[in-house]
């Protein structure tokens, strides 16, 4: 017999199952309902759920500290009809909008972001999730001169370049670029190839770019406006030994590019243009190529490294590898906006989808009024799942804000690779999940989902990218795995672990002990709704998967060697990854719901974060029957209780959504307006 089945054919349960299912039901903290119970009645106690949700509290818990400067940008765009974006518009059109939507916003409209990138990032990641959501483009755009080139000059730089550079970046006098990526390599920032040799007769740094695939690739602002690059170059030391010189490792320099007045190209510089995108066509990525181009000595960003004038290299950083992680360390700011702007996206789709649903209605009962979409129990599968996602990003994204903000201050170690690993895995995670999600709503609202108006083709295909750049998001996840990995040969060494990492000290001591026979049959709906109880599933999966990666990897590693042996386990990898991230993002949800200070609000976040939580589980619901962590009925259950929940959420799936609290002109697609939908849909037609 199989000791794993537990029923026999006619599906009644063996003895020794029976004995533990009554078992388990003694011990369950709610009542033990039987399964043949019909789910209507075994969920009575989610029916007594109060619904009614107050969308004014609910968007005030919501909205965070920044809806005012928020407000700002859409008054200002909102005053410039001049300046909006239209639905047809050629690449360079787009680009030259951009810029003047960029410049209007900062010289007109007086928004400063690029002092909040340093004093409140918070602030200015609000600010790149509103503009964004004007045009993805300008988001980007602003992202570049701020985040990137503003970004290294003065956290990869000293005093100086601060003097110098602040204000003319803040005002975009200094349109600037970040160019890193070259045509041969992207993820492997280690395997640049442009070099920057120190010139000691002239005190200058001759940058160039020694082949074809080495020329600076994708490099935002630089096909048509930016006048300088922070460039990533291998430095390159005279010495004088037999070699005559030595290669210090990537280091980033100021490289002006057009001329301040003519705005030609300065000599020794090719600028190629990148051409039409799929996307985001408002930003000119353009190809850089370098031919013995001198720069001052100065011009070295040297926080990390520095040359002396006769030539001598000084570091506070032992190795060539501690600079270089110090140097990238500086650059997560880039991941937190993605991560952060990428729920903005997924907000106004997924209000686009559902406020469509609930208007759209086909077929019915006979001789009744035709339904509502959202009605259909498919059409709720579809979206009320993601509804509850977007929730749950929402907290985890201000939680990382908030991290991220909390390293800027301190500059504390633990942090500052907590915080690296936490941007990398919500990036990638949420980026991914938010661009299969702006299919599911394309799709889900039919033939009105495909006319351009309603902008799901736009979201989609600017956001694709939030996957790749700023770290490809396979890459990424694998350098959570590799953290998690790190933390827990420490744990067996006896090491601390970081604050995010904390529980794997509880979950793996519970996974080395074998799953228990009686709560993995408890059902009842108290059990399966109570977040210990969710939680503690997630982070077993974790756990598990943790201990098995690092079994596996030390097995793979004596054959294969360490790469041979990570490429053979990356799957597991990944998956470890994911898995973990869903953990941080439930915990945080769980978080937010219980500091919710208003009641019925509280309900409400309650009922999405159950949601959340148990459609992923039963996502995954084969890795915890495979190892019985949880039995066939609670399978069962799990499944039937997240349907529910989602018909639940769906009643007040309009109230949910309006808390997000988009001005109109954000969501902005006719079939998503708040009143009377078709007619504006029809009058954007012309009739
Ligand atoms: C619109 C746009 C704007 C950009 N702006 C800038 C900019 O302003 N400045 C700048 O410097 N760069 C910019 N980039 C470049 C961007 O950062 C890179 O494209 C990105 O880092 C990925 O590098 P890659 O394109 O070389 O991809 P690759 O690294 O070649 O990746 C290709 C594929 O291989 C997979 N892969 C790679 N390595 C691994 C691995 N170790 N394990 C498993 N799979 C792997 C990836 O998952 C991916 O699917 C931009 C790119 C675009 C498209």
């Amino acid at each position: 017999m199989d000791h794993n089945q537990t029923t026999g054919a006619a599906g009644e349960s063996y003895p020794s199952t029976r004995r533990i299912q009554r078992l388990s039901g003694h011990l369950s903290p709610s009542e033990h309902i039987h399964p043949s119970i019909p789910p209507q009645l075994r969920l009575q106690a989610c029916a007594r759920v109060n619904l009614e949700v107050d969308t004014e509290k609910l968007s005030v818990y919501m909205r965070g500290k920044h809806r005012e400067l928020q407000d700002k940008v859409y008054e200002y765009f909102n005053s410039k009809p001049e300046l909006k974006t239209p639905l047809e518009i050629s690449k360079d059109d787009h680009r030259e909008l951009c810029m003047r939507q960029l410049l209007g916003l900062v010289r007109e409209g007086g928004i400063r972001p690029f002092c909040h990138v340093f004093d409140d990032p918070g602030k200015y990641f609000a600010l790149l999730e509103a503009i964004g959501s004007v045009d993805m483009s300008l988001g980007i755009k602003m992202g570049v001169q701020y985040s990137l080139w503003g970004g290294s000059v003065i956290n990869l730089g000293t005093k100086r370049h601060r003097d110098k550079y602040f204000d003319a970046i803040d005002s975009v006098e200094y349109p600037g670029c970040f160019a890193m990526t070259e045509l041969h390599h992207g993820s492997n920032v280690q395997g640049l190839q442009t070099v920057a040799k120190f010139d000691p007769l002239t005190d200058e740094f001759v940058i160039d770019t020694p082949n074809d695939g080495a020329i600076k690739w994708w490099i935002g602002n630089a096909a048509v406006h930016g006048k300088f690059a922070t460039v990533f170059a291998r430095l390159i030391l005279p010495t004088h030994d037999a070699r005559g010189t030595t290669d210090m490792g990537v280091h980033a320099f100021i490289v002006p590019i057009r001329d301040m007045k003519t705005h030609q190209t300065l000599p020794g510089i090719e600028i190629q243009d990148c051409g039409h995108k799929i996307g985001l066509n408002g930003v000119d990525n353009g190809a850089l190529r370098f031919c013995s181009v001198r720069i001052p000595r100065e011009n070295l960003l040297n926080r990390f490294g520095d040359v002396s004038r006769d030539g001598k290299y000084t570091s506070s950083l032992p190795t060539i590898n501690k600079r270089f992680a110090a140097t990238l360390g500086e650059l997560v700011g880039g991941r937190v906006g993605l991560a952060y702007s990428s729920v903005g996206v997924l907000k106004i789709a997924v209000t686009v989808a559902i406020r469509y649903s609930l208007l759209r209605q086909q077929f019915g009962p006979p001789k009744q009024p035709e339904v509502s979409i959202l009605d259909y129990q498919s059409h709720q599968h579809k979206l009320m799942p993601m509804l509850a996602s977007t929730y749950a990003f929402h907290f985890a994204t201000l939680h990382l804000v908030e991290k991220y903000s909390e390293m800027k201050k301190t500059h504390d170690d633990q942090l500052v690779s907590d915080v690296h690993a936490l941007s990398a895995g919500l990036k990638a995670y949420i980026t991914s999940y938010t661009a299969k999600s702006l299919s599911a709503c394309r799709e889900a609202c039919g033939g009105h989902g495909y006319a351009a108006v309603n902008r799901f083709g736009s979201l989609r295909n600017d956001h694709d990218i939030f996957q790749t750049f700023e770290g490809d998001n396979t890459v990424l996840l694998q350098q959570v795995a590799a953290d998690l990995l790190k933390q827990y040969k420490e744990k067996f060494q006896g090491g601390t672990l970081a604050v995010t990492w904390n529980y794997l000290r509880e979950s793996m001591n519970t996974y080395l002990s074998q799953p228990n026979p009686v709560t993995a049959r408890w059902e009842g709906e108290d059990h399966l709704r109570d977040p210990k109880f969710q939680l503690d599933a997630f982070r077993y999966r974790t756990s598990r998967l943790l201990q098995s990666a690092a079994v596996r990897l030390r097995k793979h590693t004596k054959t294969l060697g360490s790469f041979g042996a990570w490429n053979r386990c990356l799957n597991h990898l990944l998956t470890l990854g994911e898995s973990h991230i869903e953990s941080v993002i439930l915990a945080k949800f769980i978080e937010a719901v219980q500091r919710c200070p208003d009641p019925s609000t509280q309900a409400a976040l309650k009922l999405v974060c159950d949601l959340y939580a148990l459609e992923r589980i039963w996502k995954d619901i084969g890795t915890y029957r495979n190892v019985d962590y949880m039995a066939p009925n609670k399978a069962k259950a799990i499944h039937k209780l997240t349907e529910y929940l989602s018909f639940l959420v769906r009643n007040v799936a309009r109230e949910l959504v309006d808390a997000f609290d988009l001005p109109d002109h954000v969501t902005r697609a006719p079939i998503a307006m708040k009143s009377d939908a078709y007619s504006h849909y029809t009058q954007y037609v012309g009739f």
